[in-house]
């Protein structure tokens, strides 16, 4: 009788990613290998795990992730407070600081992993998902605020993504937001009758973020707001009008959406986000803006920042809504079939000899651990995207030789001395990459 045992299951919102994904992923991995590359920016990777402080302050405990979204628990050992880390930024700051990474001027960074929110799952919003991001630390000039954007300009174009469109925005400094708040107050206060539940509470901790509500009922109210556009000084004025004027020159378009208010606490200046109308209601692929206060906020001497990060799951999804993704490539040059015992051995040898001359080689194993027979050894070889087959049975084997069979470009079958082997096959797939 059959015992019957209870499989165990994935967390709710946390998913595999699998082979028939992998092109994909490894397609937008290489690409942004390249587009770091090319703008200067090194790598960070910082722990999963991080004291559940650090997201509170760098984060600010009046947003969605912080109220709401967070992994967070007591180590059953020592009880500190940990998190999961939700998002890159704060880990990124923490790091730089705690390693004194700016020290001698400032550092262009990006990172790339999971992060966890404990959110509804649905199309494009999950529980684990994973993220690329940039940080530049230390400047302060809206040619950078311009540059990170160029850069995710860059990424759509060379990914062939369509249809993103970017949304930018301007909040200013804490004094011009004081201003605008006080107005806005005042604002909902008047209309306080019109506010759903979640706007009540935050008319008392967060104005600001009424503006970011998606509540349909509300938007004729947000629309008429006070504008904080409306109350930015000169310096910030212009400091806005430099990134749009760096972007057109270089024909990058966006619109201004005063609205954009962004999920974090500690934005000013210029916030941006990148939107698809493709991906149903989770539209927006990557956001962010600049960071000045938080560097301090966080322990460090003051320093300006900026960055954005990017879902990659969004990304992907809409990599294959625009039918960008590169065929996979084959998985291998040489598929090798042997008879086992001396034909293994020599079979292995040949493979490993391949191998250490940078072919790509899959060896024939059998779920039953005996040799297959040869007819579906060559079934699995035309399976692997092999450009030939190499076979070493006991005649071949006996002659101390190998057959090397084409698979693909209808060359047949010849025989081929094993000590030969290396130069025999490379010639072979020199030949048959030109065909
Ligand atoms: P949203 O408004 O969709 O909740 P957000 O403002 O919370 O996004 P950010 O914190 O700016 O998102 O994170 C940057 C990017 O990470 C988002 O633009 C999105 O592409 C992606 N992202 C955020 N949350 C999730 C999630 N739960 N699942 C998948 N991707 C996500
Ligand atoms: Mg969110």
């Amino acid at each position: 009788m059959m015992s019957k045992v209870e499989k165990i299951s994935a967390i709710r919102g946390m998913n595999d990613i699998l082979p028939a994904d992998a092109a994909a992923w490894e397609h937008l991995e290489k690409t942004l290998h390249g587009l770091t590359r090319a703008y200067g920016y090194e790598s960070i990777r910082t722990p999963i795990v991080e004291s559940t402080a650090l997201f509170k302050r760098g984060i600010g405990e009046v947003t969605d992730i912080v109220e709401k979204e967070m992994y967070s628990f007591e180590d059953r050992l020592n009880g500190e407070p940990l998190t999961l880390r939700p998002e890159g930024t704060a880990a990124v700051v923490r790091a730089t600081i705690e390693h004194n990474l700016i020290y001698d001027g400032p550092k262009r960074l990006w990172y790339t992993g999971p992060m966890f929110r404990h959110e509804r799952p649905q199309r494009g919003r999950y529980r684990q998902f994973y993220q690329f991001g940039i940080e530049a630390l230390g400047f302060a000039g809206p040619d950078i605020d311009a540059e990170i954007i160029l850069m995710g300009q860059r990424l759509w174009d060379e990914l062939g993504l369509q249809g993103v469109r970017l949304e930018i925005n301007s909040l200013g400094q804490a004094d011009e937001r004081a201003a605008h708040r006080a107005a806005l107050l005042a604002y909902f206060e008047k209309n306080s009758g019109q506010l759903d539940e979640d706007s009540q509470r935050r008319l008392a901790t967060n104005p600001l973020r009424i503006l970011d509500s998606k509540n349909p009922a509300m938007q004729n109210l947000i629309e008429a707001a006070p504008r904080l556009l409306d109350f930015l000084g000169s310096e910030s004025l212009r400091h806005f009008e430099t990134v749009q004027a760096l972007l057109k020159a270089n024909n990058v378009h966006c619109k201004i959406n005063p609205r954009l208010v962004r999920g974090l606490d500690y934005y000013n200046l210029t916030v941006f986000e990148w939107i698809t109308d493709s991906l149903g209601a989770q539209g927006t692929i990557a956001g962010g803006g600049r960071y000045d206060p938080l560097i301090e906020r966080m322990g460090g001497k003051p320093a300006p920042a900026c960055g954005w990060a990017m879902g990659i799951e969004r990304v992907i999804e809409l990599m294959k809504a625009s039918n960008s993704i590169p065929e996979s490539e084959a998985v291998c040059d040489i598929y090798v079939c042997h008879q086992g015992a001396d034909t293994l051995s020599s079979a292995l040898i040949a493979a490993e000899n391949l191998r250490s001359a940078g072919i790509d080689v899959v060896m024939h194993a059998s779920p039953e651990g005996t040799p297959s027979s040869f007819k579906s050894q060559m079934k699995k070889a035309d399976a692997s995207g092999a450009a030939f087959a190499l076979i070493i049975g006991p005649d071949e084997l006996a002659q101390e030789s190998a057959q090397l069979k084409d698979l693909r470009g209808g060359g047949g079958q010849r025989m081929i001395p094993l000590n030969d082997l290396l130069s025999t096959v490379i010639d072979a797939l020199v030949a048959s990459s030109s065909d």
